[in-house]
């Protein structure tokens, strides 16, 4: 994977951070993307360049905008050369009865979790498949697979991106590029930190009894997942020997799926 170019969406923190890490470990340029501190931020590509002795670099593109796409893929470009890697990974949720969800919050759930993935693809495969060689990794969820009330954006936003990600591997399958979904279970990062928190409101129990009884109730292995295991499957996927995997949803979910 040396010298291969990449871009990972919504890396800032948590699983797509993580992602970024271990691409550039394995020698690609990577462009990371998502919100957080400005200087934060800069320190983190300095890191992570001087560890990998790759380039990296940032867009702050906001993915619920379309018409900010065309911008953070051109900065990538200009920075490293074509894209050969593409993590659809920002996501973000929002939990409530489906009576009281807000609107606004079903349409930004689906800008961010499904059509931010489309724009991207849309934009890059034609150069993969000229070139004969891409890598594409959406980052889905157990809730692409199976059903959770309260959050009817992100599951439907979910199962949406593991239907894109099938249509365009078959569509691709020919030019030596693959598209992949990865299905986390309950990953311990920001987005999972603040629905324990929320949860603990709704319910009045403590975070850690919220975590044991409604995170891990229903997970085999009875661990959250460490975001390096997402990182090293989405890495596999990019890689050179995964090229016979495309269309498929992974799951790394300690067993959830498997009842
Ligand atoms: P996180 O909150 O740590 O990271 C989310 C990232 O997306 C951040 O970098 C954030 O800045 C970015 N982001 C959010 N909105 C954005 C926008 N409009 N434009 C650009 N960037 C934006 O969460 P995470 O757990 O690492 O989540 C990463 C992905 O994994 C998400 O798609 C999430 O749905 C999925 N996932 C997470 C879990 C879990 O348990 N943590 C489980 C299943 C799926």
């Amino acid at each position: 994977m040396k010298n291969r170019n990449a871009l990972v969406t919504g890396s800032t923190s948590g699983i797509g951070l993580a992602t970024a890490r271990e691409l550039a470990n394995r020698g690609c340029h990577v462009m990371l993307n998502g919100f957080g501190d400005a200087a934060e931020i800069d320190r983190l590509c300095a890191e992570i360049a001087a560890r990998s002795g790759t380039k990296v670099i940032h867009s702050g593109a906001d993915l619920s905008r379309p018409e900010q796409i065309p911008a953070m893929l051109a900065q990538a470009v200009e920075a490293f050369g074509p894209l050969d890697i593409v993590v659809n990974n920002a996501g973000t949720q929002h939990v409530s009865p489906v009576q009281n969800f807000p609107d606004e919050k079903w349409d930004l759930l689906l800008a961010v979790n499904l059509s931010a993935a489309f724009h991207i693809i849309k934009a890059v495969v034609p150069g993969m498949m000229e070139r004969g060689w891409g890598r594409i990794v959406n980052t889905s969820s157990v809730l692409g697979m199976v059903g959770a009330p309260h959050k009817p954006a992100y599951v439907a936003s979910k199962h949406g991106l593991i239907g894109l990600t099938k249509s365009i591997a078959i569509e691709v399958a020919e030019h030596g590029v693959t598209c992949n979904a990865v299905c986390p279970g309950t990953v311990l990062t920001a987005i999972i930190e603040k629905q324990i928190a929320q949860q603990a409101v709704a319910t009045g129990l403590r975070e850690d009894q919220v975590m044991k009884e409604v995170f891990l109730r229903e997970i085999p292995t009875k661990k959250m997942i460490p975001p390096e295991h997402l990182a090293a499957t989405i890495a596999f996927l990019c890689s050179e020997e995964a090229g016979s995997i495309t269309g498929a949803a992974i799951a790394v979910d300690g067993g959830y799926t498997a009842h």
